[in-house]
């Protein structure tokens, strides 16, 4: 079958990307499939086109309820039946829904997990003709991974009750070694009939980010680097590790004469919009933040990303970079790197997870204050009152032990402290705290390594790029040094300058030959016709007939391939995501292009 038609027939794309068509054909002829792909590489249309080439229906279990809707109304506008369960439904429409699916009214049907709790909705299910079994953010199963949801625990039986001539395929965007295996053996993927399970791990190279890590033993050295770095790449953010630590960064940039944006978690939602709308609106903005920055605010031209501090894990450090040139420019990615500072994760890993002997002793204490009446009282007394090192610690036990039944929390309106009442208890409860601290060290244990990993990042000599992809599983097919990381090819940020005239010139020449081409071609086209060379897609689309057809032909190849590229790491141009990229000028490539953007500074080719 000619996937790529089907893909452009139903989704108008004309070239898969990278991952895509091979997972797609594995479906096809029966084979289960482990599916790894970053964020926004396009997961989706992985199930969402074997779902329409299947017979049958597509169930697809996804935690993300608000995210549901919009798919099933993308599909719908595409003409693909789609539908979705979950608790935002009435009864009427869900059984109307149900009647529809049960009629084969639906190629693909959402499902939030929780359903399951309602063993007859299996019962239903199992009736169907389902043909594929899709699980999204398929390391919610897994109690290593960092988003656990008990209600994904049912999914293997599910399965199980499906038969043998169901497809599964799990799907996720951040899953380790051990976390893959978790997730194939609970869902059972790759058993008789099926045989072994396909796994791809696609897409996670990034090669437009160069990775650095500097060794920083204070403040002040940190402080040099980062603003060098933001001085020759101005438009970025920098990651602190706590909220004390942005409000001090921003404090020094500030007395340099910086205007940065600040964001933590624990701001006003007033605040918080106003500083998203200056990140979104200002044309060179540096943000001051904690790792609470990043979702839903994606500015393709982030030139530098700064870690302050080391963050927690591998995941979270290359979730954060990747936030850096998702335009396809260059970003530079840089590590302050400080040993001291792995303690402040070391201290988040121990308040997060107590240990039993922690556990137990405050339990004893809230039993014996609470045995008369509720004592009111924060995590902070709590800890003090029994010695354990911090009240992160003690409102982690405190609501462990309100998980187990042992006692009731509530707070007052505008109070920080919770008024602790002990419940009658059993010896069920005393098992689910003493299964709670199982889990807790468990946990703790892959927090660490996770930490570890990170460490050794940081201390590595080898291939920075080639560290991240080992550890996220993906194979790189040729194994040689990059140009792109500190270890296999040190450089410095280097300071933009304002262009001559005769650089102004070629800009201008390089530019107006992207807004001919209309976003229609990608940079080597671009280059080729600058240069004025025959080229069959060139020739295909008479794009020699054009008036800026080369303009640049006294210049090398090379030369104008770098002025490109200069130009794309200056935001004046920008690649579509999708292989071949296609290139198009960006409103501040327009502004440069007419010369109409004062203040224009780039780093000129050599
Ligand atoms: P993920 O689920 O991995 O986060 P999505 O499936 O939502 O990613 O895809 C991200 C974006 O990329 C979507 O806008 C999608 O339409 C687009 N996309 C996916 N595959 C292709 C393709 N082959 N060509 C062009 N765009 C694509």
């Amino acid at each position: 079958m000619q996937l790529t038609e089907e893909l452009a027939k139903y989704f108008g794309y004309d070239r898969f990307r990278a991952g895509q068509e091979e997972t797609i054909r594995e479906v096809l002829n029966g084979r289960d499939v482990m599916l790894v792909m970053p964020t926004g590489a396009g997961k989706s249309i992985c199930f969402q086109l074997t779902a329409v080439l299947l017979p049958g229906t597509t169930i697809v279990i996804s935690p993300l309820i608000a995210l549901m809707k919009d798919q099933v109304d993308a599909l719908s506008e595409k003409g693909i039946p789609a539908t979705f369960l979950n608790s935002t439904l009435d009864a009427y429409e869900m059984s109307e829904r149900l009647e529809g699916i049960k009629q084969g009214r639906y190629k693909l049907v959402y499902v939030a997990p929780e359903r399951f709790r309602n063993p007859r909705f299996t019962e239903t299910l199992a009736a169907l003709d389902v043909s594929l079994f899709t699980v999204d953010e398929a390391h919610c199963i897994s109690q290593w991974g960092h988003d656990f949801r008990p209600d994904y625990l049912a999914l293997g039986n599910v399965i199980r009750r499906l038969g043998g001539n169901v497809r599964v395929m799990a799907v996720t965007a951040t899953a380790t070694k051990a976390v893959r295996e978790d997730i194939v053996r609970q869902l059972g993927l790759g058993v008789a009939p099926r045989g072994e399970p396909f796994v791809s791990v696609t897409g996670f190279a990034r090669p437009n980010l160069y990775l650095h890590v500097t060794p920083c033993k204070t403040h002040a050295a940190k402080f040099a680097r980062l603003v060098r770095v933001a001085e020759a790449y101005r438009c970025g953010i920098v990651y602190c590790a706590t909220r004390k630590m942005v409000e001090r960064v921003g404090t020094m940039l500030r007395e340099d004469g910086y205007d940065p944006i600040l964001y933590h978690g624990a701001m006003e939602d007033a605040e918080r919009t106003r500083m998203q709308d200056r990140f979104i609106s200002e044309e060179e903005p540096i943000v001051v933040a904690t790792n609470a920055f990043g979702m839903g605010m994606d500015r393709p031209d982030i030139r530098f990303v700064v870690h302050w501090d080391i963050p927690g894990s591998v995941e979270a450090y290359y979730q954060e970079v990747g936030r850096g040139g998702r335009d396809g420019g260059f970003a530079w990615c840089e590590l302050l790197f400080n040993f001291v500072d792995t303690k402040t994760q070391q201290f988040f890993i121990d308040s997060s997870n107590p240990d039993r002997t922690d556990v137990m002793h405050l339990w004893s204490v809230v039993k014996r204050e609470c045995a008369d009446h509720p004592v009111t009282r924060s995590a902070d007394d709590w800890a003090a009152a029994t010695g354990l090192s911090n009240g992160i610690l003690a409102r982690t036990i405190l609501a462990m032990l309100e998980r187990a039944g042992l006692v009731a929390r509530e707070m007052e309106p505008g109070k920080r402290a919770y008024t602790t009442s002990l419940l009658p208890y059993t010896d069920e409860n005393m098992k689910a705290l003493e299964r709670n601290c199982k889990a807790m060290t468990a946990k703790r244990e892959s927090d660490q390594g996770k930490l570890d990993a990170i460490r050794h990042y940081a201390y590595s000599k080898g291939c920075r790029h080639q560290f991240l992809l080992n550890y996220f599983g993906e194979r790189r097919a040729d194994g040689a040094a990059c140009s792109m990381c500190d270890n296999c090819h040190p450089r410095q940020p280097v300071k933009p300058k304002e262009p001559t005239e005769a650089q102004w010139l070629e800009i201008q020449k390089a530019l107006s030959c992207i807004a001919r081409l209309g976003g229609r071609f990608g940079l080597n086209i671009a280059a080729l016709s600058l240069h004025g060379d025959g080229h069959a897609e060139i020739a295909a689309n008479r794009l020699d007939t054009l008036s800026t057809f080369g303009l640049l032909r006294d210049k090398t190849l090379l030369h104008i391939v770098n002025l490109l590229e200069a130009l794309l790491n200056e935001s004046c141009i920008r690649l579509t995501r999708g292989i071949p990229a296609l290139a198009v000028l960006t409103p501040k490539g327009i502004r440069v292009m007419k010369r109409q953007y004062p203040g224009f500074r780039f780093n000129p080719p050599r």
